[in-house]
C-alpha cells in the first residue's frame, strides 16, 4: 500500500534519514525500533509531509504520492505524534470532531457516526467526552490522539511511540485494541517504538533503524530471535 523508496529528511545541514527504504502492505502491523535519537520520529513526520526537507519517491497503492500533509491525510494516512498534541482545553468529543476537520463536507450523519465508532473502541472516551483533554489520564490522552487520529478515517496509521509514560497495561491495552481494528478492517499500522519488545510482540514485521539506515529487517518473531537484536534492544530482561 505504502511504499518508500530513497526517503531523505533531516532539519538544516544535518541529514537524520539518508536513503531509507520500507514498505507497508494493506492490513500489516510494521514496526520500526532502534534506539534514542535513531530518527524514528523524523521517519514517520516525513511520511506524513511534516519534514520540509525530506525527498525520495513515495507511492501509495502504486500511484506517486505528492508533498504536503493533505496530500498524505486524503490518501489514507494519519500521524498520531509523540507528545500527542492535544488540544488540552477543548472537550474530548471537540478534539475528535477536529480529527475529521479534513470531511468537513461531509453529512453530520457520518461525523457522529464516527465519534461513536471511537467511543466503542475506547469506552472511557465516551464516559469523559465533556471533560477537557487537559485533564484526562495519559493513556485516555493517547486514546483520544488514537481517535482523533482514526476519524480521518485512514488505512495507515502512524503511531509514534505510543508507550511514552504509560503504564505496560495501559500501552498494551491500546495496541490491543488497534490489532482488534486490524484484523476486523483491515487498518494498517506503522508503530514506531522504543520499547522493542512490545513493539515485535505487536507486529508482523519490523525494521531496525539506527542513525538513519536500516540496518536489519524481516519478520517480527525471527527479528525477536536475532542476537543482534537481542544484545542490542531486547536486553536479558
Ligand atoms: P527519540 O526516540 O529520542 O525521539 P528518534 O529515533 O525518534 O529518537 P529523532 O527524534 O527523529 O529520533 O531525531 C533524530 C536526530 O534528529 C537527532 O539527532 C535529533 O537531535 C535530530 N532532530 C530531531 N528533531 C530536530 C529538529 N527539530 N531540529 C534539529 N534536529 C532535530
Amino acid at each position: 500500500m505504502l511504499n518508500v523508496e530513497g526517503l531523505k529528511a533531516g532539519y538544516g545541514r544535518s541529514e537524520v534519514i539518508q536513503n531509507l527504504s520500507l514498505r507497508v502492505d494493506a492490513g500489516e502491523a510494521v514496526a520500526v525500533i532502534g534506539p534514542n535519537g535513531a530518527g524514528k520520529t523524523t521517519l514517520l513526520n516525513a511520511l506524513m509531509g511534516l519534514n520540509a526537507q525530506a525527498s525520495g519517491a513515495l507511492t501509495w497503492n502504486g500511484r506517486a504520492l505528492g508533498p504536503g500533509t493533505a496530500q498524505r491525510l486524503r490518501a489514507g494516512m494519519a500521524l498520531v505524534p509523540e507528545r500527542r498534541e492535544l488540544f488540552g482545553g477543548l472537550s474530548v468529543i471537540d478534539n475528535l470532531r477536529l480529527g475529521a476537520y479534513l470531511r468537513r463536507h461531509q453529512a453530520r450523519g457520518a461525523l457522529k457516526a464516527d465519534v461513536d465508532f471511537v467511543f466503542g473502541l475506547f469506552p472511557v472516551l465516551r464516559e469523559r467526552q465533556s471533560q477537557m483533554a487537559q485533564t484526562l489520564s495519559g493513556g485516555e490522552q493517547q486514546m483520544l490522539a488514537i481517535g482523533r487520529a482514526l476519524m480521518s478515517r485512514p488505512r495507515l496509521l502512524l503511531l509514534d511511540e505510543p508507550s511514552t509514560g504509560l503504564a505496560p497495561r495501559i500501552t498494551l491495552q491500546i495496541l490491543q485494541a488497534l490489532d482488534a481494528l486490524r484484523a476486523s478492517q483491515g487498518l494498517a499500522v506503522l508503530l514506531v517504538e522504543q520499547n522493542a519488545r512490545l513493539a515485535l510482540r505487536f507486529s508482523g514485521r519490523a525494521y531496525v533503524l539506527e542513525m538513519g539506515d536500516v540496518v536489519l529487517d524481516g519478520p517480527s518473531s525471527e527479528l525477536a530471535r536475532d542476537p543482534r537484536v537481542i544484545d542490542s534492544y531486547l536486553g536479558s530482561g
